[in-house]
């Protein structure tokens, strides 16, 4: 192994160790990664995508030929019958809100099968007075799921016979859940229809793309909702989101985007169309260099004797690892190790803050090209019990690898760890 940062002989011998074990897992992402780049590229080809379309456009965007093939494009990418992809959707959260409230009416139910949904979300769907769902109305009811992977179906049948909404999160979020593998959300569905062939089935999609061969739709979702912060903004999209799914619920998403009338004929695109565009392309190489560098951290952390989740050859639908520090000064240290093997922002150092959103405080890092992308190089945790270290992203392997060990070496640095002994 090249030594340019000079890391103690031990960590580098533990960090060959710990690419050995990754071997089996890394040639099982290569496979995914080269099979969704051909799903990428033959998309591209098929929608004759033309430099023409990044020309952009400005003040109200009509007839934005870009527009409408990026949006071709994902919807065929994401096996969807037509897809709604905006620099304008702030957030995941916005994107997955927007859906949410072009489908649900007041009065209406909505079942989380996976418990309760993604931290800011929470405000955005429960939230009093603040024009949150339930405050519009919805009746919103999640049931948690039985020792923290398996979908408490005896709790959900009854709730979702009178359901509009059945809702999966794909991804664990920082909590200790498992993930939900296409296969499972495959029969999470088959099983829903069965119950209420009526319930639109909406799909947390947010940090599992392009980390299996296929996404949500394909196996039967009717929406899916993402951020271009995230894995399918492949570290090029400045921002935005995505929802794909069922024609009829994506053109409500863009009444409810734009107005009802308008939806998707309008909404300039400013210089964003190749950048997103791009990102997609690149999404396949950068989810798997995300997942490599998952597979490594989870490989030395627990030859250090930590305990991680998931584990060296667990079955992968999202990118997010996580380590169970046991100590505060740990995981903070690990937090500003990996800020300070950042490419961007490396001589900052993050504290725990009050962030908008979250119930903890949180400590964040982020020396990333765009900000706060979670599909680069980043490591959160919330200060709480058992201060759980969230580590993911990575645009490419070998300088995220670098920011884990130069992670590594600040634990040890600052004595809140050992190794060798
Ligand atoms: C990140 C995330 C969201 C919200 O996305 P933001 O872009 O942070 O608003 C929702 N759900 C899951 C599972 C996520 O990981």
């Amino acid at each position: 192994m090249s030594n340019y940062y000079n890391f103690d002989e031990r960590l580098n011998e533990l960090a060959n160790e710990a690419e050995k074990l990754s071997a089996d897992a890394f040639l099982r992402i290569s496979d995914i990664e080269e099979y969704n780049q051909q799903r990428v590229l033959a998309s591209f080809t098929k929608h004759r995508l033309a430099y023409s379309h990044f020309e952009g456009t400005t003040g109200y965007g009509y007839g934005d030929r870009g527009r409408e093939v990026l949006d071709e494009i994902w919807a065929d990418v994401f096996g969807a019958e037509d897809a709604l992809v905006r620099h304008n959707f702030v957030n995941g959260t916005h994107a997955i809100l927007t859906a949410l409230f072009a489908v649900l009416r007041p009065g209406e139910r909505m079942v989380s099968l996976t418990g309760a949904v993604y931290d800011t979300l929470t405000q955005a769907i429960e939230g009093k007075n603040n024009g949150s769902l339930c405050d519009f109305g919805v009746e919103f009811i999640k049931c948690e799921l039985l020792y923290g992977n398996s979908i408490d179906w005896d709790s959900a049948t009854p709730l979702l016979k009178t359901a509009k909404v059945a809702y999966l999160q794909r991804s664990r979020g920082y909590s200790d859940r498992g993930v939900l593998t296409i296969d499972d959300i495959k029969v999470a569905i088959e099983k829903i229809r069965e119950i209420n062939p009526d319930a639109i089935v909406v799909v947390d999609n947010c940090y599992g793309e392009f980390t299996e061969k296929r996404e949500p739709c394909a196996v039967g979702a009717d929406l899916v909702i993402g951020s271009l912060i995230k894995n399918p903004g492949g570290g090029i999209a400045d921002t935005g989101g995505y929802i794909a799914g069922k024609a009829k619920y994506i053109e409500q998403a863009a009444y409810r985007l734009t107005t009802p009338g308008i939806g998707k004929e309008v909404g300039c695109t400013l210089d964003q169309t190749k950048k997103m565009v791009r990102g997609l392309f690149e999404a396949p190489r950068v989810t798997a260099a995300a997942l490599k560098t998952s597979v490594f951290t989870v490989a030395i952390m627990k030859l250090m004797g930590f305990v991680t989740s998931p584990d060296i050859n667990s079955k992968r639908s999202d990118i997010i690892t996580a380590v169970n520090f046991e100590s505060e000064a740990r995981a903070i240290s690990f937090c500003k190790g990996i800020q300070m093997g950042s490419p961007v922002d490396s001589h900052l150092s993050p504290e725990p803050w009050d962030m908008p959103g979250y119930d903890d405080k949180v400590i964040m890092s982020a020396g990333a090209f765009t900000m706060g992308a979670s599909i680069e190089l980043s490591a959160d945790a919330p200060m709480r019990e058992p201060y759980t270290v969230f580590v993911q992203g990575g645009l490419n392997y070998y300088s995220a690898k670098a920011g884990v060990l130069i992670a590594i070496s600040e634990m040890i640095k600052s004595g809140s760890l050992k190794i060798g002994e």
